[in-house]
């Protein structure tokens, strides 16, 4: 297994990277990088104004080389995971700006798929449903702010990529509101997970600060009942009557510095 961070290892990230933001910077390109998986890759992230973005994966700053004798094919990841010191520096570069948006590459293989030896094992680990919480616990032991985290997953995400209405709590946005618990401890546990592959890296890990309601446009989607079980409800989601009207209003501008279309005025450290 530990092969998987030989074959797809550091130079292959710095590589990818580094031509891809020489590529931007040449052509006054806007250019987001996606999944950051080394220490390695920071330096090349900073210095380019709002034109170079980045994003980091909780893997990617949880899991190191060696977690695989632990989780085998289950952090079989592309970008692969590296070192624990790219996990502490990854986090670093997050808080001190250098990374603008946690995002998840949720991929929701099955246990069956990823119980195939490797390399028949597909690359990819479901995150998405506990990134929050990992986050929240982060924040609850001091590690971050929370606004450090809606930074994070909401506003510079909607700037980076432009989305209307998006973001933040403010009149004229989307009611897209997550309600959390910062003392509420729970442990995340497989046959609880709502994603369909039933898993997760986390598994067994005790983490404190949880979503305990969510709203999508107004709309509530999640609710966690007294007894500790959350409760979902789709009826709501995708309607779009406010968000229309409302998204409408707002004016999308093209930015030949930046590349493509911006619905706000400056980009991430413009
Ligand atoms: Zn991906």
């Amino acid at each position: 297994m530990h092969d998987h961070s030989r074959i797809r290892d550091y130079p292959a990230a710095i590589i990818a990277t580094r031509r891809s933001i020489d590529l931007a910077v040449r052509h006054k390109h806007r250019f987001h990088v996606l999944h950051v998986s080394t220490a390695d890759e920071i330096p090349l992230l900073e210095s380019h104004g709002g034109l170079i973005t980045s994003e980091l994966c909780p893997h990617h700053w949880h899991f190191h080389v060696g977690d695989y004798d632990r989780l085998g094919t289950l952090i079989q990841m592309n970008p692969s995971i590296k070192a624990a010191k790219d996990n502490q520096l990854l986090w670093q570069a997050l808080l001190d700006g250098k990374i603008q948006v946690v995002a998840t590459d949720h991929a929701p293989h099955t246990l069956e798929e990823k119980s195939q030896p490797y390399p028949l094992s597909p690359s990819g680990l479901p995150a998405v449903e506990n990134y929050f919480a990992l986050l929240l616990d982060r924040a609850s032991r001091g590690e971050c702010t929370w606004n450090q985290i809606a930074s994070w997953t909401a506003d510079a995400p909607a700037r980076v990529w432009g989305i209307v209405g998006k973001g933040r709590i403010e009149v004229g946005y989307d009611a897209d509101v997550v309600l959390v618990d910062p003392k509420l401890t729970r442990t995340i546990q497989n046959a609880k997970q709502w994603t369909k592959s039933k898993w997760s890296p986390w598994h067994g890990t005790s983490l404190q600060g949880w979503p305990i309601r969510t709203w999508c446009n107004g709309q509530c989607v999640y609710e966690l009942d007294p007894s500790g079980d959350g409760i979902m409800h789709d009826q709501g989601v995708g309607q779009t009557g406010i968000v229309g009207s409302i998204g409408g209003a707002r004016r999308l501008t093209f930015d030949h510095q930046r590349g493509g279309y911006w619905s706000t005025p400056d980009g991430i450290g413009v």
